[in-house]
């Protein structure tokens, strides 16, 4: 395996591997690897003959009060995983590498960046675009892996991907959690012992409004209000971003349950303590 932390040798080695016909993967995390990115990974392994991940804490996705600074880093632990499960190149750019003093370019999906988490982290959807679509022509892979975790993120990476026209099919992994059902994230490494055995509340929310839609509940503003009076009653729940149920294809808001939708997104961003989690599943619905 090997690190690469410049940009004109990426192209370089990207351009050799094509020319050689080689399928390329391309894995973009933030770093700080768990079973979430691991899995895409292997997904990647399985699909593509060569495998590509990304380690690079972008500044441009975090607000100015948001944690760039304390976000965890292990570089070293970070290779060790990924070369055990077979990566074939990290590409761990500095931020002066990826930006330089003088960038000007921002690439935005508009409006569904601004719903749901874009609501509440403005710029943070933009932040996101921009470098995947950097990374994207840096590693000129044919296939890029997303986790469903961060369900607006794929779908709006998906979205630039089509309206943009670009060459790249964007592939969408599982959540994986921890065996109580939290959601496995870097960020929970900022939870205090308690505040991780409590932070479950969150899937506990998502399956209870999965189970009263099961149940034949089909409104869902009637399901939300009742959600939300259990979130806010959990003392460990410091405030809710939203709590909402979408279409899982254009991230429309849905308000009742009808026979159009086959299946519904529950998506959720809440404060546990000083760390925000978010989470979401997908509920299918039954015959009407
Ligand atoms: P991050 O390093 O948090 O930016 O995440 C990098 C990629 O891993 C993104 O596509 C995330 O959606 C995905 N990811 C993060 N957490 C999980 C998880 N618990 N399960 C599946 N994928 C995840």
């Amino acid at each position: 395996m090997e690190i690469i932390k410049k940009i004109n040798e990426c192209k370089l080695i990207v351009n050799q591997l094509r020319e050689k016909g080689y399928k390329i993967g391309l894995v973009p995390t933030m770093g700080f690897l768990h079973e979430g990115h691991i899995n895409l990974i292997r997904m990647a392994k399985r699909d593509c003959d060569k495998v590509f991940i990304s380690i690079f804490v972008n500044p441009a996705q975090f607000g100015p009060d948001e944690d760039f600074k304390n976000y965890p880093r292990d570089i070293k632990k970070d290779s060790a995983l990924a070369e055990k499960e077979g990566v074939d190149y990290i590409f761990y750019p500095t931020v002066q590498e990826m930006y330089g003093s003088d960038h000007k370019t921002i690439v935005e999906v508009k409006e569904l960046g601004k719903i749901m988490c874009g609501k509440y982290r403005p710029i943070h959807f933009a932040g996101v675009t921009t470098v995947v679509l950097k990374l994207f022509n840096i590693v000129n892979a044919q296939k890029a892996y997303f986790g469903q975790k961060d369900y607006q993120q794929m779908i709006i990476i998906k979205k630039m991907a089509a309206d943009l026209n670009m060459d790249i099919e964007i592939v969408s992994g599982p959540t994986k959690r921890e065996s109580n059902g939290l959601a496995l994230s870097s960020r929970n490494k900022y939870l205090s012992v308690e505040e991780r055995e409590n932070a479950t509340i969150l899937y506990k929310c998502l399956n209870l409004a999965k189970n009263m839609i099961k149940n034949g509940e089909k409104n869902l503003e009637k399901v939300k209000r009742i959600v939300l009076g259990n979130l806010e009653d959990n003392r460990f729940v410091k405030s809710v971003d939203y709590f909402e149920f979408r279409d899982t294809r254009t991230l429309e808001e849905i308000k009742r349950v009808d026979k159009d939708y086959k299946s519904i997104l529950a998506a959720a961003a809440v404060w546990i303590g000083k760390t925000r989690l978010i989470d979401n599943i997908i509920i299918k619905v039954e015959k009407q």
